[in-house]
Parts: C-alpha cells; structure tokens; sequence
C-alpha cells in the first residue's frame, strides 16, 4: 500500500497518512494540527496522479536514502580505517553497492514537500527538475503534470 508523509504545516514533523478515500484529515502527533488530505480510489490502488494534499500534479522521484544513515556509516569506515589500512572502506563501498543500490524510489511533490512510498507508477516520475522546482515554489506555476523538457 502507498505510504504517504506529509510535512505538518505547523511545527514541520512528518505526519504519515495510509490513503484511504474515507481518510479526510491527517493529524500531527507531535502539535496535533489537523491538515486536509483528499484521497482518490487511484491513491488506495497506490497510483499518483495528484497530490492529497496540495491537489497540484507535479512530483520528482528520488532513492529513499536515509543521509543520516549513510553519514553515521562513513564514519564509523574513516574509524576503523586505521586498524583496517582501509579495508574499511572497501566493506563501506560495498555495502553501498548492495544495499543503497537497491533501495526502492520514492516521489515528492514539488509544492508541499510530501513524501509517497510504494508508488505503483513510480517509472512515470522524472527525477529531480531544478527549472520546475523554481518555477512551482517561486512563482507558484503550475505545470499540471507535465515535465518540462528541453529540447
Ligand atoms: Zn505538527
Ligand atoms: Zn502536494
């Protein structure tokens, strides 16, 4: 089923929402702010055409890589690299490999930041647009799902 996380307005915690056409609010635990969400039949069937939360079409994928992760374990590599000559480095590439390598895709919407799991037409998404992010947060335009492309 697709997850669905979105940014509480208030205090910035993510709020995680399971889509669900009865579901019409998500509460932050953390403030309890109540935050809006319109799900569709095509958001229970894990299909992303529209943002629950801001209604716009505009969304980029990305690998759901967990940075703080990825941080803690370059270090403990650079620490053991001294007793290791470096080998450290090499289990830390090759555990890159295996596991971030594999990591499943995830979509963003431009406009309101929220986060969506196990999207079934993940392949539809384009990757990260830096034109269309300008264009949707600072002049608020809407591209209505289409990418933009250069030609
Ligand atoms: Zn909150
Ligand atoms: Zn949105």
């Amino acid at each position: 089923m697709m997850e669905v996380t979105l940014t509480c307005s208030e205090c910035g915690s993510g709020v995680h929402v399971l889509p669900s056409t009865e579901a019409k609010i998500a509460k932050c635990d953390v403030c309890e702010k109540e935050t809006p969400v319109h799900f569709s039949e095509e958001h229970e069937t894990g299909i992303l055409k529209q943002c629950p939360c801001c209604e716009r079409k505009d969304f980029y994928s990305q690998k759901d890589f967990n940075r703080k992760i990825g941080v803690a374990l370059f270090i403990v590599a650079a620490i053991l690299s001294i007793w290791t000559y470096g080998i450290s480095f090499l289990v830390l590439y090759a555990m890159d490999l295996i596991l971030f390598r594999k990591l499943s895709q995830i979509a963003i919407c431009y406009k309101c930041n929220t986060i969506f799991r196990n999207v079934s037409n993940i392949k539809e998404i384009y990757g990260f647009n830096h034109e269309m992010n300008d264009r949707i947060v600072y002049s608020d335009h809407d591209f209505n799902g289409k990418q933009l492309e250069h030609h």
